[in-house]
């Protein structure tokens, strides 16, 4: 029995995310392509120097990417999109930072937490769109009859011969052929991307034969999509795919990762492979069919560290879990983490601020290799008691902890009446009710919350944070700003107004940072896309709401006008969805105890006299898991915890939702079933289309469709609004319609902002005139 260890990917954007700092100053045309090249050598080299020192038994090399893995398969390929028409004398790297960002006018920004690419002018950038259900996004590949692909190699036989030249054992990684086609974008309406892959065969035997000939005798090639609903076409093609394949001759692990395999896990264990890396965390409960499926002289790679979040492993369930598997193979066991720890933070030794308990209940990539590397030692037989001995000190610890078990929390789930999720009375009552309250006028204006995060908020909340400005003096800037905010809506004529959230930071992190059970680290950056990192909340506890945390605002602002003040709160499965979270309960519990936490917050706004408070829910729709037999079960869960957040109100008081996007045709029961009164989507990109659903579905409440792109400068004229609103009546009753940009304004300038408005509130008048 012989056992290695190995990762399947590394962070790549260093400790101190010199990768960022790099690509940013090299953007800027500050830092040399040379010194870019010479930063991205030097992060391999480190990098591949702490697979090493931990133990491992091979590095990885293939998993950096100075953008994004997918972006650099596509130059690996030679599928470069035509569209981008580059000319010969433009560096592979100039070409590939023009793929990823666009030409002439670029700004890539998430605002709302998603990712955006605008463009004015020029050659625009590559789609992004999120890597299976992560918040990574990579770039899209473009595939149509016109696309060919070749040999490309040079950068990635070079990475290879540098950690050859380091000494160190390789096991190259590369996106394989079919999840490669797979996440591209078809270009032609009717195309077939997968009458690609003939094509595509070639060039990655070639790619194989290339590796096996500088030395690699393992390849691990990531086939991910082993874990979707995948139609018959594409299941049929992994066999002879990897017939094909493998007769190059070269050791190929194929590694699946993120869903179970289900009833492709036959299949999978019987290709023509030389090894297999299975998911233990997401799946572990198919890790005995796959080792009795898989043939004994088989490599079984098992992921058994969870890459995919940040908790220590309890190292004694693990041995647990994989003593009895590998007595059962007398082949090799490979052991890793679960996935790629580009999703998670890169070392804890930073940490140095973070409370020593809770820092000792956490693994981060650094962490992890260790743990690979205790459970080996344990397997084989010289275990690393020291070692062991602290790791289940630090579980037993969490177990324990009373600050990680709040018996106040537990009570008040058991107790939850039948009635929590319910409003008091049906929505057509409702809208009676609010009707005669709030006195709105057909077509209702208002905006999404944020108003923009001008320089003079971000430079006072620094300082702030830094202790410099006195917590009384930044309040007192930030009341200034809200009145501002407030007098620039009702000079606008705006109907239902916003404190504009000028004292945020971010829609998620606010409310962690005033919500027991949660954490925050100071480095713990993951890459999101290219050069942006972010820093996900740690929920480690029960979840309570020890004050208010947005009433005192609100209030401030109500106290400016006389139109209604629009209460603004993160939902809880956005807040989950964002967040690192507990692996010792299922999702569905924490969730519940943030909707728990976010209902007081509903009911003390309401209390106060708030009558329209928005729970903001744009990422409902990314936690669908990526099996559909298991959206039932979570958008059951998911909008129950709206409900129960928004259901605290009476029925005069109108409960928003908002969503930055519209492709909600599969799942409009449920976001019906969430009851908000008024939703408010992303539509004006989509030119209306996709708001047709909700017509045909004859949506029952209240809709506000984004008649502008905020992603964009460009201020939309009345015309364009109203042609807009008027296709929108068309498919949904005119009573039930709003009037409001596509998301929050906290990217854009002021002065875009007023003239946009302005126009939007002018088109409104046009509707109810006409
Ligand atoms: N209320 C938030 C804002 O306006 C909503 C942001 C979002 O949809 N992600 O900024
Ligand atoms: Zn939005």
């Amino acid at each position: 029995m012989t056992i290695r260890t190995h990762v399947l990917g590394f962070p790549r954007i260093g400790a101190a995310r010199e990768l960022k700092l790099a690509l940013e100053s090299h953007w800027r045309g500050e830092l040399s392509e040379a010194a870019l090249e010479a930063t991205g050598r030097q992060l391999r080299a480190r990098h591949w120097a702490q697979q090493r020192d931990a133990g491992l038994d091979y590095v990885t090399v293939g998993d950096f990417a100075f953008y994004d893995q997918v972006a650099s398969h596509i130059q690996l390929l030679g599928c470069e999109p035509a569209r981008f028409h580059f000319a010969p004398e433009q560096s592979p790297l100039a070409r590939y930072f023009t793929m990823a960002r666009g030409a002439d006018t670029h700004a890539a920004h998430a605002g709302c937490g998603h990712a955006h690419h605008a463009h004015a002018a020029g050659t625009a950038a590559l789609e992004m769109t999120k890597w299976f259900d992560t918040n990574y996004h990579y770039l899209v590949p473009e595939l149509s009859p016109q696309t060919r692909f070749s040999l490309a190699c040079e950068r990635l036989l070079a990475e290879v011969a540098e950690a050859q030249a380091q000494g160190h054992p390789v096991k190259a990684a590369l996106i394989g052929p079919l999840t490669f086609l797979w996440l591209g974008k078809e270009k032609t309406p009717g195309f077939d991307r997968l009458a690609l892959l003939e094509q595509l065969l070639p060039v990655y035997g070639a790619l194989l034969d290339r590796l096996k000939r500088q030395g690699v005798t393992w390849v691990q090639l990531d086939e991910p999509i082993l874990g979707l609903d995948l139609p018959n076409a594409w299941r049929s093609a992994f066999e002879s795919t990897y017939w094909q394949l493998n007769q190059v001759g070269v050791n190929i692990l194929l590694a699946t990762y993120f869903s179970p395999l289900e009833e492709n896990l036959s299949l999978t264990c019987r290709l023509p492979v030389a090894g297999l890396h299975v998911d233990g965390i997401r799946a572990p409960h198919e890790l005995i069919s796959v080792t009795d499926w898989l043939p004994a002289h088989k490599v079984l790679s098992i992921g058994i560290v969870d890459g995919r979040n940040i908790w220590r492993t309890d190292l004694d369930a693990a041995l647990a879990v994989l003593r009895p598997l590998a007595a059962r193979r007398d082949g090799h066991l490979w052991l890793a983490p679960s996935c790629s720890l580009l999703h998670v933070p890169f070392s804890l030794e930073a940490e140095t601020e973070l409370d020593t308990d809770i820092r000792s209940w956490l693994a981060f990539a650094t962490e992890k290799l260790a743990e690979i590397a205790i459970l080996k030692g344990a397997l084989a037989g010289h275990p690393d008691d020291a070692a062991l001995a602290q790791s289940r000190l630090a579980v037993a610890g969490r177990r324990a902890s009373p600050r990680v078990h709040r018996p106040q929390v537990a009570q008040r789930l058991q107790a939850l009446s039948p009635t929590v999720d319910r409003r008091d009375s049906s929505f057509p009552q409702r809208q009676a009710m609010q009707r005669a309250r709030l006195q709105l006028p057909d077509f209702p204006t208002t905006t999404i919350g944020s108003f923009p995060q001008t320089p003079a908020i971000r430079a006072a909340r620094a300082s702030h944070k830094r202790g410099e400005l006195a917590s009384a003096e930044y309040e007192r800037q930030m009341r200034a700003e809200i009145a501002r905010a407030v007098g620039r809506q009702e000079a606008l004529g705006l109907d239902v107004l916003v404190h504009g959230e000028a004292e945020r930071n971010d829609m998620v992190e606010y409310f962690g940072e005033q919500l027991d059970g949660f954490v925050f680290t100071r480095h713990g950056w993951v890459q999101s896309y290219g050069s942006r990192c972010v820093k996900p909340p740690v929920i480690y506890g029960d979840v309570q709401r020890p004050a208010a945390m947005t009433v005192a605002w609100t209030v401030h602002a109500q106290s400016l006008t006389d139109k209604p003040m629009k209460g603004m709160l993160t939902g809880p499965v956005t807040i989950l969805q964002w967040s690192f979270v507990r692996d010792d309960q299922p999702r569905a519990a924490t969730a519940l105890q943030i909707a728990l936490a976010m209902r007081d917050e509903v009911a003390d706004l309401e209390g106060a006299g708030i009558g329209i408070i928005q729970i903001d829910e744009p990422a409902l729709r990314e936690g669908l898991p990526l099996r559909r037999g298991q959206w039932d079960a979570y958008l059951d869960w998911a909008t129950r915890a709206f409900r129960i957040a928004a259901c605290v109100v009476g029925d005069t008081t109108q409960i928003h939702t908002h969503m930055c996007y519209a492709q909600f045709n599969d799942i409009l029961p449920q976001i019906a079933a969430m009851d908000a009164d008024v939703i408010t989507i992303e539509t004006s990109r989509s030119d209306m289309a996709l708001l047709a659903g909700f017509g045909q579905f004859q949506y029952p409440n209240e809709i506000g469709p984004g008649v502008y792109d905020i992603h964009s400068p460009r201020i939309p004229s009345t015309l364009d609004m109203v042609t807009l609103l008027q296709k929108a009546s068309a498919v949904i009753p005119p009573a039930h319609l709003w009037v409001n940009p596509d998301c929050g304004l906290k990217t854009r300038g002021w002065a875009e902002t007023e003239a946009a408005l302005q126009n939007m509130v002018a088109a409104a008048r046009q509707m109810r005139a006409a």
